[in-house]
């Protein structure tokens, strides 16, 4: 067994921002779901297990977990939100997503251990997946829909995790992420102090 021959660099939000995201609708035994999956960028091993850990990701072998991410759709964009942590992920997404996601629909956030191209098509997302279940480098587990962002949340005036405006707060860093469906924006959203040290 390789021992620790390359530690794993902490998923920084200047990691997070090469990351690649791929989203799409799929059925599941429970009815249709929108899957969301992130993956590290190529090249170099990244600590994506503690970025799962923290957003309370399980394998995919056990019962789905609720995961900590909040979700919020804003126009073409979602953005993932972990409480607790100063990183927020602004992604594109498409017209059928969103509505999906919108009417209530049951969202499944995945993140692999491995990289993945970031031109790969649906299919190899599919073969991506299968090959991560046995050894493990796969984490999931379900969000939904957050209540909208008021307009003080949407510009960095309010926590975006309970809405207080008491000072000080901590502006999430600002990401930009390459996608399949298009190129995301900063994001300028904060959180307060209470929901910071929420770990
Ligand atoms: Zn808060």
């Amino acid at each position: 067994m390789e021992m620790a021959a390359e530690q794993p660099l902490p998923l920084s939000s200047e990691l997070l921002a090469t990351s690649s995201v791929w989203t799409w609708i799929d059925s599941m035994p429970e009815g249709l779901v929108a899957f969301l999956l992130i993956t590290p960028p190529m090249g170099g091993a990244v600590d994506m297990q503690a970025f799962a850990t923290r957003a309370c990701l399980g394998a995919p072998n056990q019962p789905m977990p609720d995961s900590t991410i909040q979700l919020v759709i804003q126009g073409a964009d979602a953005v993932l939100a972990i409480c607790g942590t100063e990183t927020a992920l602004r992604v594109s997404i498409t017209p059928e997503w969103a509505q999906f996601v919108r009417a209530g629909g049951t969202v499944v956030v995945v993140i692999g251990a491995d990289p993945l191209l970031p031109t790969a098509a649906r299919r190899e997302v599919d073969d991506y997946l299968l090959g991560a279940v046995l050894p493990r480098k796969l984490w999931m587990g379900k969000t939904r829909l957050a209540a909208e962002f008021t307009e003080d949340q949407v510009h960095g005036r309010a926590c975006r995790c309970c809405g207080s405006a008491e000072a000080p707060l901590h502006p999430d860093k600002a990401l930009v992420t390459r996608v399949t469906t298009g190129v995301v924006r900063d994001t300028v959203t904060a959180v307060c102090t209470d929901c910071l040290v929420l770990r």
